[in-house]
């Protein structure tokens, strides 16, 4: 029921606290401390029930290795799930970095889904193992992540149409951006200000509208914006966005966004790659905002050289793309497999 999970992936540790003052219930999964201790933030979530609760963290922070490792960072890979059955009061919150601060530092804690940096204070209240709290004086790196984030997907994005298409300016290239928010918002605003044709979608469809105005962009309903015609999808808001379904209707020639878990399935990188659509590998193209993240948690850094961190992606994505090319893999199955070797699985 746990070690034969299809989720268990020779986790190192997985831990179950409860705290019954302030209804905390939390699994935390340490997949691999190999390259150092388990770096990933935590959910607020409400699941269907506990089995999904668990699935969640151990997928979570086995993604978390990979995207670690890949991004050059002395940090292993882990994850925290707090379950939605009680409120989110401080209380709970700080009970939860006693639990963190109880596993000696084996595991890095910082802001996903359903947590903010304010929340990311109050769980440094007990705790010294947590990242993402906001910049401030004697902090010039932190805070949030999504910018960062976008930086790297810009990047990336260049590697892929400079791969693809043989531009190597994004000036009149065309892209489909899927959700503006933290991280599409400030992608749009980078990829407008590069030249690039824009048309935006967003479940907030005055959100949408309001940046395609600002920007000159189009925009279209959600429901159309992975059949658009371009030269690139963007997926920037929820995960398992390609499906078998979604990845025979695209109409570009790259795929390359921050959405977490993009491929809905095992077998989809190998669909994109047979219709002949170059796919960078999201845990590869969105480390950015883990770059920062890691960067303040060990202190020493400044802007210019989480920017260059960043700038790093770029290359790293080209050579992914060169070794599937040169093996005729998907680029998917290439960036496991060096994570894979780069974590010593
Ligand atoms: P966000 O909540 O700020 O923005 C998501 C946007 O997507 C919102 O504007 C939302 O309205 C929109 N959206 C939701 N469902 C949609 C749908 N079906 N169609 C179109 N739009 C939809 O989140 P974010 O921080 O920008 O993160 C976006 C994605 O990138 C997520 O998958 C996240 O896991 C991933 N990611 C984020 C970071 C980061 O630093 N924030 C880092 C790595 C990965």
């Amino acid at each position: 029921m746990f070690f034969d999970a299809p989720d268990f992936d020779a986790h190192e540790s997985v831990h179950v606290a409860h705290d019954a003052a302030s209804g905390l219930k939390t699994i935390i999964a340490i997949h691999s401390t190999h390259l150092g201790p388990a770096a990933g933030g935590v959910r607020h979530w409400a699941y269907a029930d506990d089995a999904a609760a668990l699935t969640d963290a151990l997928r979570l922070s086995r993604g978390m290795s990979y995207k670690n490792a890949m991004a050059g960072l002395p940090m292993g890979g882990g994850k925290a799930v707090v379950l939605n059955d009680a409120p989110k009061t401080d209380a709970m919150l700080e009970a939860f970095g006693a639990v963190i601060e109880g596993l000696g530092g084996r595991y890095v804690t910082a802001e996903d889904v359903g947590m903010s940096d304010r929340d990311m204070t109050v769980i440094a209240r007990r705790t010294a193992h947590v990242s993402g709290l906001p910049v401030s004086g004697n902090r010039p790196v932190g805070g949030n992540p999504g910018p960062w984030t976008a930086q790297g997907v810009f990047v990336g994005l260049r590697a892929a149409v400079a791969h693809k298409l043989g531009r190597h300016d994004l000036s009149g290239v065309h892209v489909a951006v899927q959700g503006v928010g933290s991280v599409g918002g400030a992608l749009a605003r980078k990829l407008a200000a590069a030249g690039a044709r824009l048309t935006l979608a967003d479940i907030d469809a005055a959100r949408a509208a309001a940046l395609a105005a600002e920007l000159g962009a189009a925009h279209v309903p959600v429901e159309g914006i992975t059949r658009v015609a371009a030269d690139v999808f963007s997926p920037n808001a929820l995960g398992a966005v390609l499906d078998a379904e979604t990845i025979a209707a695209l109409n570009v020639a790259v795929v390359a966004g921050a959405a977490n878990n993009q491929l809905a399935a095992a077998g989809d990188g190998a669909r994109i790659a047979a219709r002949g659509i170059l796919y960078a590998p999201d845990y590869v193209i969105n480390a950015g905002g883990i770059i920062n993240v890691v960067a303040e948690y060990l202190g020493g850094s400044s802007i210019e050289t989480v920017s260059q961190q960043i700038a790093a992606i770029e290359g790293r994505l080209a050579d992914i793309f060169v070794a599937a090319d040169r093996g005729g893999q998907p680029t998917d199955a290439v960036a496991d497999a060096m994570a894979r070797r780069l974590i010593g699985r």
